[in-house]
Protein backbone atom coordinates (compact mmCIF):
# COMPACT_ATOMS: atom_id res chain seq x y z
CA UNK A 1 0.00 0.00 0.00
CA UNK A 2 1.77 3.04 -1.38
CA UNK A 3 -0.35 6.15 0.36
CA UNK A 4 1.83 8.75 -1.94
CA UNK A 5 0.44 6.80 -5.08
CA UNK A 6 -2.70 6.43 -4.02
CA UNK A 7 -3.28 10.47 -2.78
CA UNK A 8 -1.47 11.26 -6.34
CA UNK A 9 -3.82 8.82 -8.47
CA UNK A 10 -7.16 10.11 -6.41
CA UNK A 11 -6.13 13.57 -6.96
CA UNK A 12 -6.73 13.35 -10.91
CA UNK A 13 -10.04 12.66 -10.41
CA UNK A 14 -10.41 15.50 -7.65
CA UNK A 15 -10.93 19.10 -8.96
CA UNK A 16 -9.24 21.29 -6.75
CA UNK A 17 -12.38 23.15 -5.72
CA UNK A 18 -13.38 20.19 -4.30
CA UNK A 19 -11.71 19.07 -0.01
CA UNK A 20 -9.63 15.96 0.42
CA UNK A 21 -10.87 14.90 3.68
CA UNK A 22 -8.56 11.85 4.51
CA UNK A 23 -10.54 9.34 6.55
CA UNK A 24 -7.52 7.89 9.10
CA UNK A 25 -10.03 6.33 11.64
CA UNK A 26 -8.38 3.25 13.34
CA UNK A 27 -4.87 3.99 11.22
CA UNK A 28 -1.19 4.84 13.50
CA UNK A 29 0.10 8.24 13.50
CA UNK A 30 3.20 6.81 11.74
CA UNK A 31 0.34 6.04 8.55
CA UNK A 32 -0.71 9.91 9.08
CA UNK A 33 2.55 11.28 9.07
CA UNK A 34 3.35 9.48 5.95
CA UNK A 35 0.06 11.24 4.48
CA UNK A 36 0.86 14.25 5.94
CA UNK A 37 4.47 14.41 4.54
CA UNK A 38 3.04 13.39 0.86
CA UNK A 39 1.33 16.96 0.77
CA UNK A 40 -2.57 15.88 2.71
CA UNK A 41 -3.31 18.21 5.33
CA UNK A 42 -6.89 17.70 5.71
CA UNK A 43 -7.59 14.47 8.41
CA UNK A 44 -10.78 13.36 9.63
CA UNK A 45 -11.48 10.87 12.64
CA UNK A 46 -14.48 9.07 13.78
CA UNK A 47 -13.84 9.17 17.26
CA UNK A 48 -13.60 12.07 19.99
CA UNK A 49 -10.60 10.49 22.45
CA UNK A 50 -9.12 8.77 19.36
CA UNK A 51 -8.88 12.18 17.43
CA UNK A 52 -7.43 13.78 20.77
CA UNK A 53 -5.01 11.17 21.43
CA UNK A 54 -3.62 11.60 17.63
CA UNK A 55 -4.09 15.39 17.70
CA UNK A 56 -1.24 15.49 20.19
CA UNK A 57 1.49 13.50 18.73
CA UNK A 58 1.27 14.85 15.11
CA UNK A 59 1.96 18.34 13.25
CA UNK A 60 0.23 21.53 14.33
CA UNK A 61 -0.51 22.13 10.74
CA UNK A 62 -2.81 19.36 10.42
CA UNK A 63 -6.47 20.62 10.10
CA UNK A 64 -8.75 17.74 12.03
CA UNK A 65 -12.03 17.05 11.12
CA UNK A 66 -14.58 15.03 13.24
CA UNK A 67 -17.03 12.96 10.72
CA UNK A 68 -18.87 10.42 12.96
CA UNK A 69 -21.48 10.16 15.83
CA UNK A 70 -20.30 12.73 18.15
CA UNK A 71 -22.14 11.97 22.10
CA UNK A 72 -22.05 15.53 23.61
CA UNK A 73 -20.50 14.07 26.91
CA UNK A 74 -17.00 13.81 24.20
CA UNK A 75 -16.92 17.47 22.60
CA UNK A 76 -14.69 18.43 25.51
CA UNK A 77 -12.05 15.99 24.26
CA UNK A 78 -12.37 17.95 20.05
CA UNK A 79 -13.48 21.34 20.93
CA UNK A 80 -9.76 22.77 21.37
CA UNK A 81 -8.59 22.35 17.63
CA UNK A 82 -11.26 20.95 15.30
CA UNK A 83 -11.81 22.50 12.37
CA UNK A 84 -14.82 21.58 11.42
CA UNK A 85 -17.65 18.73 12.71
CA UNK A 86 -19.62 17.33 9.45
CA UNK A 87 -21.80 15.39 11.66
CA UNK A 88 -24.26 17.94 14.07
CA UNK A 89 -27.20 15.77 14.41
CA UNK A 90 -28.99 17.79 17.10
CA UNK A 91 -30.03 20.67 19.03
CA UNK A 92 -28.47 18.99 21.95
CA UNK A 93 -25.28 18.36 20.61
CA UNK A 94 -25.05 21.82 18.99
CA UNK A 95 -25.67 23.73 21.98
CA UNK A 96 -22.73 21.51 23.68
CA UNK A 97 -20.74 22.23 20.71
CA UNK A 98 -21.29 26.09 21.46
CA UNK A 99 -20.48 26.00 25.23
CA UNK A 100 -17.22 24.49 24.47
CA UNK A 101 -16.49 26.85 21.86
CA UNK A 102 -17.27 29.51 24.47
CA UNK A 103 -14.94 27.51 26.87
CA UNK A 104 -11.95 27.63 24.05
CA UNK A 105 -12.64 31.31 23.19
CA UNK A 106 -13.26 30.15 19.76
CA UNK A 107 -15.56 29.29 16.74
CA UNK A 108 -16.62 26.22 15.51
CA UNK A 109 -17.99 25.49 12.27
CA UNK A 110 -20.13 22.92 11.93
CA UNK A 111 -22.51 20.71 9.11
CA UNK A 112 -25.78 19.45 9.35
CA UNK A 113 -25.92 15.65 9.22
CA UNK A 114 -28.89 14.72 6.90
CA UNK A 115 -30.14 10.68 6.49
CA UNK A 116 -30.39 10.17 2.97
CA UNK A 117 -29.61 6.65 2.78
CA UNK A 118 -32.30 3.47 3.21
CA UNK A 119 -30.34 2.21 5.92
CA UNK A 120 -32.27 2.73 9.11
CA UNK A 121 -29.11 3.08 10.82
CA UNK A 122 -27.28 6.47 9.56
CA UNK A 123 -27.66 9.15 12.03
CA UNK A 124 -29.23 12.52 10.55
CA UNK A 125 -31.80 14.89 10.34
CA UNK A 126 -34.64 15.20 7.79
CA UNK A 127 -35.38 18.69 6.09
CA UNK A 128 -38.47 18.94 8.65
CA UNK A 129 -36.53 17.75 11.55
CA UNK A 130 -33.53 20.69 10.47
CA UNK A 131 -36.04 23.37 9.92
CA UNK A 132 -37.73 23.19 13.38
CA UNK A 133 -34.25 22.88 14.89
CA UNK A 134 -33.30 26.17 12.61
CA UNK A 135 -36.75 27.71 14.15
CA UNK A 136 -35.97 27.01 17.22
CA UNK A 137 -35.31 30.19 19.50
CA UNK A 138 -32.28 28.51 21.32
CA UNK A 139 -30.53 28.12 18.09
CA UNK A 140 -29.90 31.90 17.04
CA UNK A 141 -28.05 32.29 20.35
CA UNK A 142 -25.16 29.81 19.46
CA UNK A 143 -22.88 32.92 19.18
CA UNK A 144 -19.53 30.37 18.81
CA UNK A 145 -20.44 28.29 16.24
CA UNK A 146 -20.96 28.50 12.41
CA UNK A 147 -23.17 26.49 10.29
CA UNK A 148 -21.34 26.22 7.13
CA UNK A 149 -23.43 23.43 4.90
CA UNK A 150 -24.67 19.68 4.95
CA UNK A 151 -23.02 16.41 4.79
CA UNK A 152 -24.58 12.87 4.18
CA UNK A 153 -24.04 8.97 3.48
CA UNK A 154 -25.54 7.32 0.77
CA UNK A 155 -26.76 3.84 0.90
CA UNK A 156 -24.34 1.13 0.83
CA UNK A 157 -24.92 -0.48 -2.28
CA UNK A 158 -23.19 -0.30 -6.00
CA UNK A 159 -26.24 1.09 -7.80
CA UNK A 160 -25.09 4.02 -8.43
CA UNK A 161 -28.20 5.61 -9.76
CA UNK A 162 -29.25 4.92 -6.45
CA UNK A 163 -26.28 6.69 -4.80
CA UNK A 164 -27.01 9.34 -7.68
CA UNK A 165 -30.23 10.44 -6.42
CA UNK A 166 -29.38 10.63 -3.15
CA UNK A 167 -27.13 12.63 -3.49
CA UNK A 168 -28.97 15.06 -5.92
CA UNK A 169 -31.28 15.07 -2.45
CA UNK A 170 -28.54 16.36 -0.47
CA UNK A 171 -27.76 18.80 -2.76
CA UNK A 172 -31.60 19.66 -2.93
CA UNK A 173 -31.43 20.23 0.54
CA UNK A 174 -28.80 22.12 0.92
CA UNK A 175 -30.29 24.96 -2.03
CA UNK A 176 -33.49 24.82 -0.01
CA UNK A 177 -32.11 25.56 3.39
CA UNK A 178 -29.23 28.09 1.62
CA UNK A 179 -32.46 29.88 0.11
CA UNK A 180 -34.85 29.85 3.32
CA UNK A 181 -32.31 30.48 5.74
CA UNK A 182 -28.20 30.95 4.93
CA UNK A 183 -29.14 33.50 1.85
CA UNK A 184 -26.77 36.75 2.98
CA UNK A 185 -24.06 33.44 4.62
CA UNK A 186 -21.30 33.55 2.93
CA UNK A 187 -20.14 30.63 4.75
CA UNK A 188 -22.80 28.51 4.13
CA UNK A 189 -21.40 26.76 0.99
CA UNK A 190 -20.61 23.18 2.19
CA UNK A 191 -21.67 20.08 0.73
CA UNK A 192 -19.90 16.43 2.35
CA UNK A 193 -20.90 13.73 0.42
CA UNK A 194 -18.25 10.83 -0.96
CA UNK A 195 -16.34 8.48 0.10
CA UNK A 196 -14.08 5.54 -1.44
CA UNK A 197 -16.73 3.90 -3.38
CA UNK A 198 -18.71 6.73 -4.70
CA UNK A 199 -16.80 9.56 -4.27
CA UNK A 200 -17.11 10.04 -8.22
CA UNK A 201 -20.56 10.57 -8.37
CA UNK A 202 -20.93 12.60 -5.25
CA UNK A 203 -18.40 15.14 -7.19
CA UNK A 204 -20.80 15.08 -10.54
CA UNK A 205 -23.70 15.89 -8.44
CA UNK A 206 -21.86 19.21 -6.45
CA UNK A 207 -19.71 17.66 -3.19
CA UNK A 208 -17.17 20.18 -2.39
CA UNK A 209 -15.80 17.46 0.76
CA UNK A 210 -15.17 14.14 -0.57
CA UNK A 211 -14.19 11.86 2.77
CA UNK A 212 -12.13 8.79 1.90
CA UNK A 213 -10.29 6.43 3.84
CA UNK A 214 -9.67 2.96 2.12
CA UNK A 215 -8.61 4.77 -1.34
CA UNK A 216 -5.85 6.34 0.59
CA UNK A 217 -4.79 3.68 3.80
CA UNK A 218 -6.07 0.66 1.99
CA UNK A 219 -9.13 -1.83 3.87
CA UNK A 220 -9.23 -1.04 7.77
C1 LIG B 1 -15.20 5.68 7.41
C2 LIG B 1 -15.94 6.86 6.86
C3 LIG B 1 -15.63 7.39 5.60
C4 LIG B 1 -14.58 6.81 4.67
O1 LIG B 1 -15.02 5.62 4.10
P1 LIG B 1 -14.15 4.85 2.99
O2 LIG B 1 -15.13 3.96 2.33
O3 LIG B 1 -13.08 4.11 3.71
O4 LIG B 1 -13.59 5.85 2.05
C5 LIG B 1 -16.33 8.52 5.19
N1 LIG B 1 -17.27 9.09 5.96
C6 LIG B 1 -17.60 8.61 7.17
C7 LIG B 1 -18.64 9.29 7.98
C8 LIG B 1 -16.94 7.47 7.66
O5 LIG B 1 -17.28 7.00 8.87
Amino acid sequence: MNIKENLEKLRQYIPKKVKLVAVSKYKPVETILEAFQAGQHIFGENKAQELSAKQALLPSGIEWHFIGHLQSNKVKYIAPFVTLIHSVDSLKLLKEINKQAVNNQRVIDCLLQFHIAEEETKFGFSLLEAEAMIGNPEFSNFKNIRICGVMGMATFTDDQSQVRKEFRHLHNIFQQLKKKYFIDIEYFKEISMGMSGDFQTAIEEGSTLVRIGTAIFGER
